[in-house]
């Protein structure tokens, strides 16, 4: 995806703060954090959300590979010891900006009132 924002910081084409990275997944800050800690995990090929990405074998994969880089994501970041909370907007109605799938990681604070 050329024009894809995520893409081009997976390929390192554009500035991020990187947190993690191995080959298949890459963990960076979020441009605009919502609190102390706000990361983003996000795996290297393109798919443009959850629901997609989760559609056939190959995206099950790569989904699979993306939990298994979380734990070491969560502790670079600092918040093995009281907890995290870890988002996905999946689609129009969730008010997904991104269209390169991608969880939000955030922590570092207690977060407050939940949906569910
Ligand atoms: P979502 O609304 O769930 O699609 O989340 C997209 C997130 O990407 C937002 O929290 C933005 O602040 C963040 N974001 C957008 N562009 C960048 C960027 N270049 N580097 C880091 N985070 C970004
Ligand atoms: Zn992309």
């Amino acid at each position: 995806m050329d024009d894809c924002i995520f893409c081009k910081i997976a390929k390192g084409e554009i500035p991020s703060r990187k947190v993690y990275e191995d080959g298949h997944v890459v963990a960076f800050w979020d441009l605009a954090p919502v609190a102390p800690v706000h990361i983003l995990i996000v795996p290297k090929a393109h798919y443009p959300n959850l629901y997609e990405m989760t559609g056939h074998p190959e995206g099950l994969a790569a989904l699979d590979r993306l939990h298994r880089a979380l734990p070491e994501v969560v502790r670079v970041s600092g918040l093995s010891d009281k907890g995290f909370r870890l988002i996905n907007n999946c689609g129009e109605n969730a008010g997904q900006t991104v269209m390169h799938v991608h969880y939000h990681l955030i922590g570092g604070m207690e977060l407050g009132p939940r949906i569910i």
